[in-house]
């Protein structure tokens, strides 16, 4: 059994920091006192145990008690990502089945029409309460949240997250991470992605405080890494880049206290990998999808710079292989296995098990080298097979990427008559940049059969509400 995390938190080290937002802060008692009352008025709105509910709102400590009241309450939530559309909001709503709504007041206009029962933060706040016992411990197979993929392959998927996912997790990352008694963890991730909900798991599971901020900024997040006031953050690569920005506008470096920059949730580019070093920030790249409540693979810091652009080796629960690899270095899925995969998922994709032989097919591609560490390579399905070579459009991203007048980059294949396919870029760059410069720069550095056919300058590429490229529709644009 697992103990509800934040009441057993909160009788252990009542007194220590657990939040701070602005130039606010609360302790973990103050955090149950918030939640605790967050929980009885949801109760006294009729939502009781076992109850779905959908949440909706911004990075804010109200959402951190909202989340918490509604765990002390055993409610199971459902993680509505607020860069969504009205439309993808009520497909998602529709599909997860949740009997009512919480939103942030904020985003209300959003929702009107949606046929779910709403619950607005106002409302709980002004509402009645109704006083219950608080159940103590969890059984591990209990769903504490619901989140969807980001949707980047496909429509997306809702994903059943236990307590035990959740909270081997939490276990497997502090045993490759390490705690000290003053670590902060900045966080900037989403909190109804795994990235940033897997931040206040850690927090209530290992009493370490958290600093919240509702949108990212670089030059505050700069500030706390160079004054030493937050020890860890989390990343993607397009918020390393503002970060790497900032630094080099500063002219300044990381504090010596600073311990952890997580980088993960899609490729990070070895260019920013190499820059980071120029200002102490130990960048750790790691490897997670929504299946597995965040990191499977972290890179420790010892090998971040030896084994650069690898995602480093499972964390200690886990396990990973590829599928039909002979020797080291062979390319094939990745497999993966351990106590924070989901048990499956709900919705439309419910029929669908997430595992073959108890082994979770990830839909990526990778190796494992010969000291067995794991390289993400690309996504199965962006595979672009061309007079049958095998091309992953990531290392030409990567290559693209490096030019110093290439802001963002993203390859896909292209219909060819004798080749079946062949790469073509998409580049948001410098206006002076030109298609015979970036056709140079790539035969330096990557074969011929590799370098894109054609170079579109384009103003942004396209993105999911995760951020991430969606190369299915560079595909589109590519057959225009
Ligand atoms: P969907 O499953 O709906 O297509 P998604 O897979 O993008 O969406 P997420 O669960 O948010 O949804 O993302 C997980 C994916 O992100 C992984 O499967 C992988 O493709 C990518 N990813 C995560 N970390 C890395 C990494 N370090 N390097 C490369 N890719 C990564
Ligand atoms: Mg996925």
């Amino acid at each position: 059994m697992i103990p509800n995390w934040l009441l057993q938190r909160a009788y252990l080290t009542p007194n220590r920091m657990a939040l701070s937002y602005e130039d606010k802060r609360w302790t973990f008692q103050q955090l149950l006192d918030e939640a605790s009352l967050i929980a009885r008025k949801l109760r006294w709105n009729g939502l009781n145990e076992g109850d779905r509910i959908a949440l909706l709102g911004r990075s804010t400590p109200e959402m951190v008690f909202i989340i918490h009241g509604c765990l002390l309450a055993g409610l199971e939530i459902v993680m509505l990502n607020s860069r969504l559309s009205s439309k993808e909001i009520s497909w998602q709503l529709d599909d997860c089945d949740a009997s009512t709504l919480l939103v942030d007041d904020e985003f209300v206009d959003r929702i009107d029409e949606l046929s779910t029962p709403k619950l607005t933060f106002a409302a709980i706040g002004s509402s009645g309460e109704e006083s219950f016992s608080i159940t103590k411990v969890w059984e591990p197979s209990r769903t504490i949240t619901i989140m969807y993929t980001s949707g980047t392959t496909g429509y997306p998927k809702g994903v059943r997250q236990t307590a035990g996912n959740h909270t081997s997790s939490a276990v497997s990352s502090v045993l490759n991470l390490g705690l000290a008694e003053d670590d902060r963890w900045l966080c900037t991730m989403p909190l109804f992605h795994i990235s940033g909900f897997s931040i206040l798991a850690r927090s209530v599971i290992y009493g370490m405080g958290v600093r919240l901020y509702e949108k990212f900024d670089a030059a505050s997040i700069v500030e706390e890494i160079e004054n030493g006031t937050v020890t860890r953050i989390s990343v993607v690569a397009t918020g390393l880049q503002r970060i790497l920005e900032q630094f080099e506008k500063n002219g300044s470096v990381a504090h010596p206290s600073f311990q952890t920059m997580l980088a993960g949730g899609g490729p990070v580019p070895d260019d920013y990998l190499r820059r980071a070093q120029a200002y102490r920030l130990p960048v750790l790249q790691t490897y997670g999808m929504t299946e597995t409540s965040s990191q499977t693979a972290t890179l420790s810091s010892e090998d971040a710079l030896r084994k650069s652009g690898s995602a480093g080796k499972p964390l200690f629960f886990n396990q990973i292989q590829i599928r039909d690899a002979g020797q080291p270095g062979d390319f094939g899925e990745v497999l993966v296995m351990g106590p924070h995969v989901t048990p499956g998922y709900i919705g439309h994709a419910s029929e669908r098990d997430p595992l073959e032989d108890g082994w979770l097919p990830t839909g990526d591609i990778g190796y494992i080298d010969e000291e067995g560490y794991l390289f993400i390579v690309d996504r199965r399905s962006d595979l672009i097979i061309s007079g049958g070579e095998n091309i992953y459009p990531a290392e030409i991203e990567n290559v693209l990427i490096s030019h110093p007048l290439v802001k963002e980059a993203g390859v896909c294949g292209q219909d060819h008559p004798e080749w079946g396919s062949v790469p073509v870029a998409f580049i948001v760059g410098e206006e002076k940049l030109t298609a015979p410069d970036l056709e140079l720069y790539c035969k330096q550095q990557i074969a011929s059969y590799k370098t894109p056919k054609a170079f579109y300058f384009v103003d942004e590429l396209p993105r999911n509400a995760s951020n991430k490229l969606l190369r299915r529709e560079l595909k589109e644009w590519a057959k225009k």
